[in-house]
């Protein structure tokens, strides 16, 4: 089985060569944004859009043209990268899975990559890193890359550098461990588990946010791109970094605990993109419960349900388990003892209760089970063949058909 997986450092560059970094990611995005303006001139034009290899000859001519010849001074792959990027970018629109490519603007993710391994030295054993016109970087070395180096992306975060090195090696075909799952995944809770463990919500933003909100108000109060306003804008980075450290880290411990004692996880099969749209709505079809909506949207993306579940996913590749995502019907209304459906099984956000036969259970646990259930369902569907399509919501680690083992 092959295993792709990223290995993140932070680099220890030295003045030079952050000048140089700084450089490469600005003439990035000055390609991404040149290529970008021209696919929509041409569009007004009424002309086709350009293809890579259209985009490419252009990219050539502004490199050895009089107006940039600075371009020429970075390095040629990451600039293909990006035309690549936003090619990409244009796919995603073209299939609804993104809204229309934006201009990228300085400071908001620079970063640059290098796709040709050939061109790439991984010197672990002295911690150190050879990149195309930047020569050896160190990097603070905190575990050994495993497999073969397949691209390099260098990027730039709160005014420290890091580099991701994506590689793919063949790993045994792992047996997964443990039984099933089901996930409720809620506000109040992070995720209830049907075996009744909870996880706490980490809420790592609202707990900085009076914290950002105060240093955003100083930003606000300071002259623009002065001195004193930059400073601001740094410690507003670093509280957003800090969040997002902490999030990642507890999604990660979270995702690798509950990957790594089941064979199979059920999870309800929520937009999260959908549940997470804007409340306010538009002119025409102003938004209902504006301000309550907002609230959750807030707390939904605060929990990182949409990463959790990413993680999940392959993780639980990984261990050679399934992941089964099923529809989020009735799961919080229906009773686990008699099937009962009914709204007024639920009389509050905690408790559970059924009116027909007194089964109690606490809500999320209740949901849980549910969505275990529909899980097994589904899970049985799929695998005889007949009554479902496959590849809805079952993945499996491999290409292989998937196999009952019960
Ligand atoms: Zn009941």
């Amino acid at each position: 089985m092959q295993r792709l997986q990223a290995f993140k450092f932070e680099l220890m560059p030295t003045g030079e060569q952050q000048r140089q970094m700084r450089r490469f990611a600005g003439s990035c995005r000055f390609v991404f944004n040149k290529a970008l303006a021209l696919q929509k001139e041409r569009h007004e034009r009424g002309e086709k859009k350009l293809g890579y290899a259209g985009l490419c000859k252009e990219l050539t001519a502004w490199r050895n043209g009089a107006e940039t010849p600075w371009l020429a001074d970075a390095p040629i792959h990451p600039l293909q990268q990006t035309l690549k990027d936003l090619e990409r970018a244009y796919a995603n629109f073209f299939a609804k899975r993104a809204d229309f490519p934006r201009f990228k603007k300085k400071g908001q993710s620079d970063s640059f990559r290098y796709p040709d391994p050939k061109q790439i030295k991984l010197d672990q054993a002295n911690s150190r890193l050879f990149l195309p016109k930047l020569g050896w970087l160190r990097f603070r070395f905190s575990r050994d890359v495993l497999g073969v180096v397949k691209n390099i992306t260098v990027s730039l975060s709160c005014g420290k550098w890091f580099v991701s090195i994506q590689t793919e090696r063949e790993v045994e075909q792992p047996i997964p461990q443990g039984g099933a799952i089901g996930i409720d995944m809620g506000v109040a809770r992070f995720a209830a588990l049907s075996d009744g463990t909870f996880y706490a919500p980490l809420n790592s933003f609202k707990r900085h946010e009076i914290t950002l909100r105060k240093a955003q108000q100083a930003m606000s109060r300071k002259v623009k791109f002065s001195r004193h306003w930059k400073k601001e804008k740094l410690r507003i980075q670093k509280i957003h970094s800090r969040i997002g450290n902490a999030r990642r880290d507890y999604l990660h411990k979270t995702s690798t605990t509950i990957s790594q004692n089941h064979a199979m996880v059920c999870i309800e099969d929520l937009q999260v993109r959908n549940m997470s749209k804007s409340a306010a709505g538009t002119t025409e079809a102003p938004g209902r419960n504006v301000r309550a909506k907002s609230g959750l949207n807030k707390s939904i993306l605060d929990q990182g349900w949409f990463e959790f579940r990413r993680q999940l996913d392959y993780k639980m590749a990984w261990n050679g388990g399934w992941l089964v995502a099923v529809p989020p019907q009735y799961t919080s209304r229906t009773c686990p003892c008699c099937g009962h459906v009914s709204a007024e099984n639920r009389q509050t956000q905690a408790k559970f209760a059924c009116v027909e036969c007194g089964f109690e259970e606490n809500a999320d646990v209740v949901g849980a089970i549910n969505v275990l259930r529909a899980g097994h369902a589904r899970f049985a569907c799929e695998v005889s063949g007949a009554v479902m399509p496959p590849a809805a919501g079952i993945r499996r680690s491999d290409s292989r058909a998937v196999q009952c083992r019960a």
